[in-house]
């Protein structure tokens, strides 16, 4: 383990030095090259440094990096047209510096527009670090120290995924709407993206959200930071289902690594009436030379359907997981964000996803543990049929290895 005190991010514990990064491999400082099953937490979508957009960026660096908060570059106006377009039913593109940033304008926009306070969310997601993002889903144990958060926000649980489970979600969800006094319900498209649980939906649960937020007058707000650019098997996640959210946000797989940058999408008519009473800067919000590596990055996905690869290559790692490891281990997920479920293992094993995780490190492979008790598995959608078979083998002999003493199997 490097320790690097000066740069603090989510832990000061470094797990290695990157000093590489190419497709879907890194490479660490003692030349070491890892296959990489993370992409950045749905960040390298197209696989890392991808030629294509460094040349873009390079291009538009040599005309124009910056414009002023009041005024907009030809970028970003080329920029705002292609990915509204590409959405669907959305024609107003809101400036923001990333994932966060881009929930947090969410949160005042809706309650600008609806002149509500309350807002939902669901127990353990996460949708940003800033305040109102964490009152939305945070886990408590992170929030006790910096408390209070935001006022007015309700965190439902998430639903069983099954029939019951909707039904049992319909009647609270219809509990919480009754006062007619709720400006938003944020969620991801039907999947846990944002922290390790990766929960799946039960099917119907984004168009009872859609039915009954829409009869209550609060606006259905999408994030689609982590389902966004191909990750679960469609551009958008969205796109799976039938419905039309009033408000949208995106941020990581945007530019896939080329620059900070996210955008809130939603339409002129409801932004417009809230712009004299909430205010939308972001001296840095999708600048032109972000947005030069964010039109690349759509047009890349637009051009190679690679949400089709995600399709193909999900169905490869859920059968290779499904079949190899025993049936208590349960894998679950959406094209290629998905999850190893090990809590059968981990409350008799310490440190077990943590300990896989490093393992699998130093077999060649980079996973991440999004908590105790699951591993979360994000390859770029770029992945090849082989690469993937590769990475699949390593993580599946070290898993087994690790809960042989508790499966007989
Ligand atoms: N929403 C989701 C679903 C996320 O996964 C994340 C980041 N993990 C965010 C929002 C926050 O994005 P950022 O880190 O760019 O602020």
């Amino acid at each position: 383990m490097i320790k690097n005190s000066i740069v603090y991010s989510s832990s000061s514990d470094y797990r290695f030095k990157l000093t590489k990064a190419e497709g879907v491999y890194l490479w660490d400082d003692q030349n070491r090259k890892i296959m990489d099953l993370t992409s950045g937490w749905n960040v390298a979508n197209l696989g890392w440094n991808h030629p294509e957009i460094t040349e873009a960026i390079i291009e538009q660096a040599q005309k124009n990096s910056y414009a002023p908060m009041w005024s907009a570059d030809p970028m970003q106006e080329e920029y705002a047209e292609a990915v509204l377009s590409a959405y669907g039913g959305v024609d107003a593109f809101v400036r923001c510096t990333g994932g966060t940033d881009a929930n947090e304008v969410a949160v005042k926009m809706a309650r600008a527009a609806t002149g509500r306070t309350k807002v939902i969310g669901f127990k353990d997601t996460y949708h940003g670090q800033l305040f109102a993002a964490m009152a939305l889903g945070y886990r408590p144990e992170y929030t006790t120290a910096i408390q209070p958060l935001v006022p007015d926000f309700i965190q439902l649980d998430y639903p069983e995924d099954s029939a019951e489970g909707l039904v049992a979600f319909t009647a609270t969800l219809e509990a919480a709407l009754s006062g007619n006094d709720i400006a938003a319900l944020f969620v991801e498209p039907g999947i846990v993206t944002g922290w390790g649980n990766c929960r799946v939906a039960p099917a119907g649960f984004m168009e009872v959200i859609r039915e009954l937020t829409k009869a209550q007058g609060a606006l259905m707000v999408i994030d689609e930071v982590g389902t966004g650019f191909s990750r679960t098997g469609s551009l958008f996640g969205i796109h799976r289902y039938s419905v039309k959210p009033d408000v949208v946000t995106l941020a990581k797989g945007i530019t896939n690594g080329g620059g900070g940058m996210g955008a809130v999408l939603t339409t002129q008519a409801l932004v417009e009436p809230t712009i004299p009473k909430a205010n939308y800067t972001a001296t840095f919000g999708a600048t032109p030379l972000a947005c030069a590596a964010a039109l690349k990055t759509l047009q890349i996905h637009q051009r190679d359907r690679v949400w089709e690869n995600a399709v193909l290559r999900g169905d490869q790692l859920m059968n290779s997981l499904q079949t190899a490891l025993p049936d208590d281990v349960i894998i679950r997920g959406i094209g290629l964000e998905m999850c190893v479920d090990l809590s059968v293992y981990s409350k008799s094993i310490d440190g077990l996803t943590q300990n896989i995780q490093d393992q699998c490190f130093t077999n060649g492979l980079h996973i991440i543990a999004g908590d105790d008790e699951t591993l979360q598995l994000m390859p770029p959608c770029v992945i090849t049929e082989s690469e993937l078979s590769e990475g699949a083998e390593v993580l599946i002999e070290t898993i087994k290895s690790n809960i042989s003493t508790l499966n007989a199997s």
